[in-house]
């Protein structure tokens, strides 16, 4: 009887009995133990993963792919202004597509990547566009930030690591994150600290410009697909980035000053007053040019790899004005819904969207300051109103000056 028992409770995998294992689980015609269970599921992950990148990238159909018009007014749902940056970008994702479909047809003439750079003050849309154009796009998409690779020695991340966010979103089909699009944020970052690399030398800065270099240009890369160096014993996966669209951002602080010393504006004269008529000096912006990234830090190869150059506007108070109210998610909808879900209707005095853009120019705290202000002249009612049992709320101006002058702005300013 005894034997019975014990030859019945064994592991159907490895043949032990219960008492040597940590547990046994019970199937219909027999057994399984904790390890051999565990080791199961190992095969099986690994298993599933081969299948994946094995699978190849999903079939792109040119029929059903947004067109660039049709991307831009998408944009222009969530993104007030910025026009000239939305339509680079709306071509530029179109091209993407297209080459991506070229890429299987065989044919002689092949289509080279045209990577972007996007030129904008801080708070001005240049993440917002790129998230925005995510939540559209047929193909993986990740936000990576430049300022992880300058920190010099082991606290820095390898170059290689951007492509690990990428592999993340595609699942690990390799093929998939090889179609892919990454944005690079703060690309001004990496900039060497002058044009002339002897005198100074920015060693790390230049560093982390070659290595994006190999990137940019299309190379073969070893990814760590958990990223940075706390996994030591990591295998590498090997991405080609030469289909990988790269669009770059960066504020470069203070590039209008390069910009107007090469156009020339200081130079007095009849013949060069003529010429600085037609400059409009209060958004130098518009009149980039290649020569004053390269004047700003960064190098040659880099800007060549980057052919398509845009900028952003600075942001008015009419753009403001609109950022408040009017785009899908902005931030007075946000308010609307957040008590809407309390039962309660949120409405404002028109005045007082004028009053929070007159702030926000004052403390010149942009469009991030914009919600800020916001937050600060809902916080009372947010936290009074939801056991309140009202069923609208109106914010008047006169309430909502009061409750700035509470909360003392300029403490604003550093955030
Ligand atoms: P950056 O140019 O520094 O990347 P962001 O895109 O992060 O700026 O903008 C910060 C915030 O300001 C956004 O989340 C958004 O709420 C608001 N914002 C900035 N520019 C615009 C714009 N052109 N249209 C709508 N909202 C904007």
């Amino acid at each position: 009887m005894a034997d019975s028992k014990s030859k019945k409770n064994k592991c159907s995998f490895c043949g032990r009995s219960e008492n040597e294992v940590g547990f046994l689980i019970t199937g219909m015609n027999g057994y399984i133990c904790d390890s051999c269970s565990t080791q199961a599921y190992e095969i099986t992950q690994e298993a599933l993963g081969q299948t994946k990148k094995a699978k190849g990238a999903t079939k792109l159909n040119l029929e059903e792919l947004p067109k660039p018009i049709a991307i831009k007014s998408f944009l222009d749902q969530y993104v007030i202004g910025q026009d000239d940056a939305k339509r680079f970008l709306s071509v530029s994702v179109y091209n993407h597509y297209k080459r991506l479909l070229q890429h299987d047809s065989g044919d002689d003439v092949e289509i080279e990547k045209s990577n972007i750079i996007m030129v904008g003050s801080t708070g001005t849309g240049k993440t917002l566009l790129a998230r925005t154009i995510a939540k559209l796009l047929h193909v993986p998409f990740t936000i990576v930030d430049a300022t992880v690779l300058t920190e010099a020695g082991y606290v820095g991340e390898d170059i290689e690591s951007i492509l690990t966010r990428l592999l993340q979103v595609a699942d690990y089909n390799v093929a998939e994150a090889e179609q892919g699009i990454v944005f690079i944020d703060e690309i001004d970052k990496i900039a060497r600290k002058s044009d002339n690399p002897s005198i100074t030398r920015d060693v790390s800065g230049e560093g982390v410009q070659q290595g994006l270099l190999k990137l940019l240009e299309g190379s073969v890369v070893n990814v760590p697909p958990q990223g940075g160096r706390k996994h030591p014993d990591q295998k590498m996966i090997p991405v080609n980035t030469k289909n990988i669209l790269f669009i770059c951002g960066g504020a470069f602080d203070g590039i209008e000053k390069k910009i107007a010393q090469r156009l020339n504006t200081h130079v007095v004269g009849y013949s060069a007053s003529q010429k600085t008529a037609r400059v409009d000096k209060s958004n130098m912006m518009q009149y980039i040019a290649p020569q004053d990234l390269k004047s700003f830090g960064l190098i040659p190869e880099i800007i060549g790899r980057l052919p398509v150059l845009t900028y952003l506007n600075p942001l008015d108070r009419d753009a403001l004005r609109a950022i408040l109210t009017e785009p899908k998610n902005s931030i007075i909808k946000q308010y609307i819904k957040l008590f809407e879900m309390d039962g309660i209707e949120l409405t404002f005095e028109e005045d007082v969207f004028d009053y929070i853009v007159d702030k926000a120019v004052e403390y010149k705290l942009g469009a991030r300051g914009l919600r800020s202000i916001v937050e600060t002249i809902m916080m009372d009612t947010m936290f009074e109103i939801p056991s309140a049992n009202e069923k609208e709320y109106k914010v008047t101006l006169e309430y909502a000056k009061q409750q700035l002058e509470k909360a003392n702005l300029s403490r604003l300013q550093t955030a």
